[in-house]
């Protein structure tokens, strides 16, 4: 049996944590999908369409690592993927409370699926994406948290 799971995220933007997390999974599960949640009511920072190419970019080495974009509720597009199992990254005490009430929920909608955790690389514990966000738009040097092609991406937007 494959044991495929689902890496979701707005991933707005990806970081070097998220990279961290996709990589570390795909080493312990057959098949990974990492799923890009857009949300059609919240402005972006990086359009979905530059989020899921610049994780494609990044992940192109791993051969069991696929990245789309989904809509909607996670738990109708893991069944869809016929996919029991979710992976979410655990930072510090404090994303603690958020990501069990969402592991909760998805359990009461879907029981079958499971949702487990890996915690951070120390280096990456303070890393988020509302971070790297920040600093980008104030002007600072966000390189030292974001992969190159993620790099790229901020710097046309910011361009703009
Ligand atoms: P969401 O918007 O759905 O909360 P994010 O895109 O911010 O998702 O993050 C996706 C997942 O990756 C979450 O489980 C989050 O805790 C985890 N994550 C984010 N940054 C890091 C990091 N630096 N180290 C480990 N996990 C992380």
């Amino acid at each position: 049996m494959t044991r495929l799971a689902i890496y979701p995220g707005s991933f707005d933007p990806p970081t070097l944590g998220h990279i961290d997390i996709i990589g570390r999974a795909a080493n312990v599960f057959d098949e990974l999908i990492v799923a890009v949640g857009h949300n059609a009511e919240k402005h972006p920072f990086l359009d979905p369409v530059d989020r899921v190419a610049a994780l494609r970019e990044c992940i192109k080495d791993i051969k069991n690592v696929k990245v789309e974009q989904f809509t909607g509720l996670l738990v109708d597009f893991a069944r869809r993927h016929d996919c029991r199992m979710l992976v979410r990254g655990m930072r510090v005490v404090s994303d603690f409370e958020y990501e069990f009430r969402v592991a909760s929920a998805n359990r009461v909608m879907a029981p079958e699926i499971e949702t487990v955790f890996l915690t951070t690389r120390d280096e990456y514990s303070f890393l988020a994406s509302s971070v790297v966000r920040e600093i980008a738009t104030l002007g600072g040097d966000y390189s030292p948290f974001v992969p190159a092609p993620v790099f790229e991406r901020i710097k046309a937007k910011l361009a703009k």
